[in-house]
């Protein structure tokens, strides 16, 4: 190691928005941070860069949404928003649909052309699928809230390689509130804020982070050196993974992984869209985004996309997606009860919580840390 660990109040692990907004507001009330973090980039799963102008999301796509005034005008401070709706197409063996489920898919899918007729196809397939009681798994869970055929064409599939396991072995609380609509409306979200940054999402963690109070170690595995950091640090604030912080003393929680791969096309447009999911199981990516039109961007004669492959994790591959279901949550609450022994040490952000956040989420428990933290403080 070779800093001065005394010049620092905090370390923190991993330069995602988690850590990154905590060194931030740290930085403001005059305190040090060392932020350290294992890849070459900071900013997480946020992380972007621009190819041939055009922004591309290295860690899937990233649209933020969200319903909290108070997170959209954090956010707001750093960059301007774009407007991006999200709007995303299926594509079934060549069959395209609009995508959440809504007017325009049951148009789509059955020639039905009014929410009345949709609904009486939807409750005619249901009570044909005779499923009775609390559905035991994802599969009648799916089928008893939007009826057979989109849920073979539209859910099983996709799902199934997403979560590398038979709908039917899947818990039916993963689905619990399908997005159902009986409009023309194929905004993905309900949100009331909603777009992508203007300039990518890295210049947010630049402006971030630019303080002289804040040192930022790229190429720095915690776990090189935990004992040295654990002992010299007076305070930690842990983004990593939690089992893996204690050496996976109980077992592994499981996650997912998910690999990506990118391509350039002399074409000004290829898909025409920005989403599109591939919901067959014989096409092994789930979707394919093309940047530009995340972006918004005109005629420049090349563009990006990339596929996206879902794939089983191990300690070799990047933990994405923590699997909430009832063994891995009991399995979580041992590691949470020991991390709350560490006084010096606070777990946070996506992996240090085990929580599918999603950006706003973690942008909110960030400053609420913050507001704990600095309770007092601030008046
Ligand atoms: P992360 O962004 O994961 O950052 C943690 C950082 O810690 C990483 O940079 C990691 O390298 C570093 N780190 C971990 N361990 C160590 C260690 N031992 N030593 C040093 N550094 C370490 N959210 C949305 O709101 N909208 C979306 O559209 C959306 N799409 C997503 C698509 C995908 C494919 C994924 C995986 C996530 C998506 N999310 C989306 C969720 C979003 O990425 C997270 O909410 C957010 O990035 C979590 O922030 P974080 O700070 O907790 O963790």
């Amino acid at each position: 190691m070779k800093y001065n660990t005394k010049d620092y109040d905090y370390l923190i692990v991993g330069s995602g928005p988690y850590g990154s907004i905590f060194a931030y507001e740290a930085a403001k009330r005059g305190k040090r941070s060392l932020i350290i973090e294992k890849r070459q980039n900071v900013g997480g799963n946020m992380y972007t860069h621009k190819k041939h102008g055009i922004n591309v999301h290295d860690f899937g796509a990233h649209i933020f949404h969200t319903d909290n005034k108070e997170v959209w005008d954090y956010i707001n401070q750093f960059t301007e928003f774009n407007g991006y709706i999200n709007q995303v197409v299926a594509n079934y063996k060549g069959e395209l649909y609009n995508l959440p489920f809504n007017m325009n898919t049951f148009y789509q899918m059955w020639g039905v052309k009014t929410p009345e007729e949709a609904a009486k196809k939807i409750a005619e397939q249901r009570e044909a699928a005779g499923i009775s009681g609390m559905p035991k798994n994802l599969e009648e869970q799916a089928i008893s809230l939007i009826g057979t055929d989109i849920y073979i064409k539209l859910i099983k599939d996709y799902t199934e390689k997403q979560w590398g396991r038979k709908a039917t072995e899947l818990p039916s609380f993963i689905i619990r509130r399908l997005p159902v609509r009986y409009t023309f409306d194929n905004n993905y979200f309900n949100h009331r804020y909603q777009g992508v940054p203007v300039d990518g999402y890295s210049v947010i963690f630049k402006k971030m982070l630019e303080s002289e109070l804040i040192d930022v170690k790229c190429g720095n595995d915690f776990f090189d050196d935990k004992e040295i950091y654990l002992n010299e640090f007076p305070k930690i604030v842990y983004t990593g993974m939690i089992d893996s912080f204690f050496d996976y003393k109980f077992g592994e929680l499981e996650y997912r992984s998910v690999r990506f791969e990118s391509e350039t096309i002399d074409s000004n447009n290829v898909q025409g869209n920005a989403v599109i999911n591939y919901t067959d199981a014989e096409t092994p990516f789930t979707r394919v985004m093309e940047w530009r039109h995340f972006d918004k961007k005109s005629d420049e004669g090349k563009s990006v996309l990339t596929k996206e492959f879902p794939q089983d994790w191990d300690r070799s591959k990047e933990a994405y997606y923590p699997v909430n279901d009832q063994k891995n949550s009991k399995l979580f609450k041992l590691y949470r009860l020991e991390a709350d022994k560490l006084k010096n040490v606070h777990f946070g952000g996506r992996l240090g919580n085990y929580q599918y956040y999603d950006m706003d989420q973690v942008f909110g428990a960030a400053l609420k840390t913050i507001e704990k933290e600095f309770k007092g403080m601030d008046k």
